[in-house]
């Protein structure tokens, strides 16, 4: 630890989401401060930081500024621009590096990365105009899926295509950009592993997570997740090969699709806690965050055994809609309430009484100022004596939320 970032430090964060608000709170117990960079103000990770720096990411100079005010520097999201990454690591550590954030913002280096070290993952060709893309429907088959090889995210800046007449709508609809195709695959489930790697090589991880999705973003995770131990064993090698390869100091996260012949395929990685590990805060030892924050000081990983099963659901802004929806119907049968709902209009959140009077709900709300369709606005977590009984708590209490009972 002669190195190490100790408490009382200030670490430093580029993005200031629910992820570097999450990461803000678990340092806090350990009295070290926070600065977040982004170009939001009273942004979710501000909300809760020491020092929020309001300035665009190519702002260099206001980079700069912040990268001197911390110790360490680390990112939220992977799509931090490298320039600015690349000006805060000459001035303070920055974990994990530019290595790996380089492979993850771009799909293509990303799967060529799995390639060149041997990690299985889906067919795929790289696309730089239509006829390029023809050709690679023709190799690759139909369905398949063509995703833009920089900023998508949550399923957007990808189209699945069923036929290859769709070939010339689908490269429209991508914005006619530098693209990755890949083969549909038919997966039984999709699972992540979220690992830590100290500055002395040693990794930790959370088991495998079993995640499904709505819409292409993250719905409902559950943990430890019920896999045969070849499989896990499988992964803790890919994941293990991934951190070393691309020299991780940091928390990072694989996503699987495990097919129904136990093969289990790389799907992406992001260098930074995941959504899926949202329930290690409640269900772990250490947290996902606490992990991050451990290894980007130069602190030895913690211990990420499971205290019990774990469920979590994410809010999504789809809620609030919800409730403006109902406000709006009692607002027609009612004119007493108009005055008052159309104060509130906007910013009208769920009645959480439900989620509030059952001790087994933890809930997390990330401090967002509005609320729109499919944008992440907070999470439920419930711990229970398996993975499905915490799973059916947490869907439950969130059926509630959106029918308002
Ligand atoms: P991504 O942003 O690439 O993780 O994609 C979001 C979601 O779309 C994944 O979690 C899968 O559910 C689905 N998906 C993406 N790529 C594929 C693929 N090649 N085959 C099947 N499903 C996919």
């Amino acid at each position: 630890m002669k190195h190490a970032i100790f408490p009382g430090s200030t670490i430093g964060v580029l993005g200031s989401g629910q992820l570097g608000r999450m990461l803000a709170l678990a340092a806090r117990p350990f009295s070290y401060h926070i600065h977040v960079f982004s170009p939001e103000a009273n942004s979710p990770a501000g909300q809760v930081a020491d020092r929020e720096f309001v300035a665009a990411y190519d702002d260099l100079d206001a980079v700069r500024e912040f990268a001197q005010s911390v110790n360490v520097v680390t990112y939220e999201f992977e799509n931090v621009p490298l320039a600015t990454a690349e000006a805060c690591a000459a001035i303070v550590p920055l974990r994990p590096g530019t290595q790996v954030l380089r492979v993850a913002q771009n799909r293509l280096c990303e799967k060529n990365f799995f390639a060149d070290n041997r990690l299985p993952t889906v067919p795929f060709a790289s696309v730089h105009s239509l006829a390029e893309l023809q050709a690679s429907l023709a190799d690759i088959g139909c369905p398949a899926v063509l995703k833009t090889a920089v900023s998508g995210y949550d399923g957007k800046g990808q189209i699945k295509i069923n036929h290859p007449d769709e070939a010339v709508a689908a490269w429209q609809a991508v914005g006619e950009v530098d693209c990755i195709l890949e083969g549909w695959v038919t997966f039984e489930r999709e699972v992540s592993m979220v690992a830590a790697r100290d500055v002395n090589g040693r990794i930790a991880h959370y088991n495998l997570i079993e995640n499904s999705h709505h819409n292409h973003i993250l719905d409902v995770s559950v943990a430890p997740a019920n896999v045969p131990p070849q499989v896990l064993r499988q992964a803790e090698a890919m994941v293990q090969t991934v951190l070393t390869a691309l020299d991780v100091v940091g928390a990072l996260c694989v996503e699987f699709f495990l097919c129904s012949d136990g093969r289990l395929l790389l799907n992406e990685i992001a260098p930074r806690p995941h959504n899926s590990g949202h329930l290690t805060i409640e269900a772990c030892v250490t947290s996902q965050f606490e992990q991050q924050m451990r290894t980007v000081c130069g602190l030895p990983v913690g211990d990420t055994s499971y205290l019990r099963p774990a469920a979590m659901a994410n809010l999504l802004g789809d809620l609030w809609d919800v409730q403006r929806r109902d406000a709006e119907a009692q607002r027609k049968k009612d004119e007493r309430n108009l005055r008052q709902s159309a104060k509130s209009a906007d910013n009208i959140s769920p009645d959480w009484t439900a989620v509030l009077n059952n001790p087994q709900l933890k809930l997390h709300l990330y401090g967002k100022k509005s609320a729109h369709p499919g944008r992440k606005m907070g999470h439920l977590t419930a711990l229970a004596d398996s993975v499905g009984e915490a799973e059916k708590i947490v869907r439950k209490a969130r059926r509630r939320l959106e029918t308002g009972d």
